[in-house]
């Protein structure tokens, strides 16, 4: 090989190691701008907002919390992250109630995206806090005994501990907890009815349908009975009633959208939506079976190419597929 060709060749290797240096690089900065979504859409305020009756928004974009309103205090679900406690307490007191007056506090399900301000919510109001079997442990230690998941955040008493079944009630208001596991192991679906314009409308607040990244359907070894939990909370949610659909994260329901319609005026209630429900429930189960079969099959990782946490690996809130058989 003369020298003006292993010039040439080195040349060309090395415009190759460019250009894959610079895919790289853009592999990297699109990881963080998913990140950077993700964490802009939790920390996000967005309008707090009648629902119906006495049911109002007042979440981030991306995180939900509800406040029931009584003559008796409140009821809020989902404290989200401590960070995000300043947020709802500007949204709960824009809407003209005190955020001192909520007397009991519920989540949707054990992960620290809904309850990690929970201990500092307690502090700052006195709340019960009330927690479905299964997740009371996760609530109380702050984070030990989480499925997959290792993050850890300030342990929170729990003052009740609750059943499949059981109500919550306070100023004339009641509550259902229906357990709905598999997302995790005391995920929360909670009911309650609710009169507008007339109308009664049965709530059905969604705890998680959710298969998450890394989530492991068949053989699995620290949470066995997962597979069997997610068809159990299938055949729940599919057995109530519903006409205001809603649920931990707004994107389960089109929060913005119905938002919008809402903000615009609209005739009707834009967050009555039987029909929304009944989609959803049907996705999230399909793409459950679509997931358990092909694990059953492959005995993979269980890597799953959607969610409700979308980049959640990069920030920080567990382990990377390769990582998801084991707790670490
Ligand atoms: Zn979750």
């Amino acid at each position: 090989m003369n020298s003006k060709r292993r010039t040439r060749l080195w040349r060309q290797a090395d415009s190759m190691m460019k250009m894959m240096a610079c895919a790289l690089t853009m592999t990297f900065c699109l990881a963080a701008l998913s990140m950077a979504q993700a964490q802009s859409d939790w920390d996000e305020p967005f309008p707090p907002h009648r629902i119906a009756d006495q049911i109002y928004y007042v979440g981030s974009k991306g995180l939900s919390t509800y406040l029931i309103a009584t003559k008796e205090g409140h009821i809020l679900i989902n404290s989200s992250f401590e960070r995000t406690l300043p947020l709802i307490r500007a949204s709960v007191e824009k809407l003209g109630f005190k955020f001192t007056d909520v007397k009991i506090l519920l989540a949707s399900h054990a992960h620290n995206d809904h309850v990690e301000g929970h201990a500092r919510l307690k502090e700052l109001t006195g709340a019960q806090v009330f927690v479905m079997q299964g997740d009371d442990g996760v609530i109380s230690t702050g984070g030990e005994g989480q499925y997959l998941y290792t993050m850890k955040w300030k342990p929170c008493k729990v003052d009740r501990v609750l059943k499949d079944g059981d109500k919550v009630s306070l100023g004339g208001v009641t509550l259902t907890a229906h357990l709905t596991p598999g997302h995790t192991r005391g995920c929360t679906t909670w009911t309650l009815r609710a009169k507008d314009a007339g109308k009664t409308n049965n709530v059905v607040i969604i705890g998680s349908p959710n298969v998450n990244p890394g989530y492991q359907m068949a053989n699995n070894v620290d949470y066995p009975e997962i597979a069997s939990d997610f068809a159990r909370t299938f055949q729940t949610l599919k057995s109530l009633p519903c006409d205001i659909f809603l649920g931990a994260h707004g994107n389960y329901y089109r929060m913005e959208a119905k938002y919008e319609k809402l903000k615009s005026g609209a005739a009707g209630n834009p967050f009555v939506d039987p029909q929304g429900y009944r989609v959803y429930i049907a996705d999230r189960e399909k793409f459950y079976l679509e997931t358990l079969n092909r694990q059953k099959k492959k005995r993979g990782t269980g890597y799953s190419r959607n969610s409700e946490h979308p980049g959640r690996q990069f920030a920080g809130f567990g382990v990377p597929p390769s990582g998801g058989r084991k707790r670490q």
